[in-house]
């Protein structure tokens, strides 16, 4: 079989969403995406039932459009909790409340191919390694800033996972000792800042202290303050929004600076809403940082926004599939 002519099911299962594509061996443009809501309520049964529906719906729109059935050679599944490097079991996922699920072999067993299952932060990270804002990077870090902050470090090309899949939880450095609550337990946890939640959060707080601004006239009740909301008010010149922006980036800024100093990466690769004000976060995140990190470090690091957010999870787990099964190493 002719290496270019394989094709690879991806699947990135949200605790919101998930979407699905699939994709040539060798990447580019996917068939057939698609995307449905996941049934988190209904337990790892119902999300896998849920998946496979997806997927089956984008195998059929792709053997409509000419694809060979028997070239479709597995799939790559990315999931938001601890995966078991090698095993495909979510050891922990917080936002799904699964504990030690056996998901690879759940998927395996009825859609009747391999299946590879990684961290969906690790998928994104790697899907915009490979066809986006960090192609050509020696040492990336990724981070999305959404309900939580998802993170991704990739060196040479590689997902760093650590000894139990756990690495690169970048949203769970403390950058404040006695800081607000985290998810995870924690206290102080740049996610409880920087994240969308975060982000609301804070400007939630500002407002009930009685602070002026367009915000308020943007929403019906307070819970309707979202970052996105934050977001659009800063776009359209409200100073409690830009306000809130700075800080967020003053947060990122000092949890970035410190990867810097530690890794030494050449490229950090942001996504999220906020990230699309643009000049508004990115700016004030690349200065705070040059005033944080060593030098010679923030120097060759470039921070940048990234390039195909939506589709970075799925190509990521495409291309997890093809390394682990296709080429046989991890
Ligand atoms: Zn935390």
């Amino acid at each position: 079989m002719a290496r270019s002519r394989r094709w690879i099911l991806a699947l990135d299962v949200g605790g919101t969403n998930m979407s699905g594509a699939l994709f040539k061996e060798d990447g580019g443009n996917p068939l057939a995406v698609k995307s449905r809501r996941t049934p988190a309520a209904e337990g790892p049964e119902g999300v896998v039932a849920a998946g496979l529906r997806l997927l089956d719906d984008i195998r059929d729109e792709a053997v409509d459009q000419g694809v060979d059935p028997k070239r479709i050679v597995g799939a790559g599944v990315g999931v938001p909790g601890t995966v078991e490097p090698g095993r495909g079991i979510v050891s922990l996922a917080p936002n799904l409340g699964w504990r030690d699920v056996p998901i690879r072999d759940l998927f395996q067993d009825q859609l009747g191919l391999p299946v590879v299952v990684d961290n969906d932060a690790n998928c994104a990270a790697l899907g915009e390694w490979w066809v986006g804002a960090g192609r050509g990077s020696r040492l990336m870090i990724a981070a999305t800033l959404g309900t939580g902050i998802g993170g991704g470090i990739v060196q040479e090309g590689r997902v760093l996972r650590g000894v139990a899949g756990a690495a690169g939880e970048i949203g769970h450095m403390t950058i404040e000792m006695d800081g607000r609550s985290c998810q995870c337990g924690n206290q102080g946890c740049l996610e409880a800042y920087a994240s969308g939640t975060g982000i609301g959060a804070r400007a939630r707080e500002a407002l009930r202290d009685g602070a002026e601004s367009a915000i308020r006239h943007m929403v019906d009740s307070e819970d309707q303050v979202t970052a996105a909301v934050v977001a659009q008010a800063a776009q359209e010149g409200d100073m409690l929004g830009r306000l809130i922006l700075r800080e967020t980036a003053r947060y990122l800024a000092a949890g970035l600076a410190s990867l810097i100093n530690v890794l030494n990466p050449d490229r950090i690769v942001l996504a999220g809403g906020v990230v699309k004000t643009g000049g508004l976060l990115l700016d004030p995140v690349r200065e705070e940082v040059r005033r944080r990190a060593f030098p010679a470090s923030a120097e060759t690091c470039v921070i940048a926004a990234a390039r195909d957010p939506e589709l970075a999870g799925v190509r990521g787990a495409a291309l997890t599939f093809q390394r682990e099964v296709l080429e046989g190493h991890r």
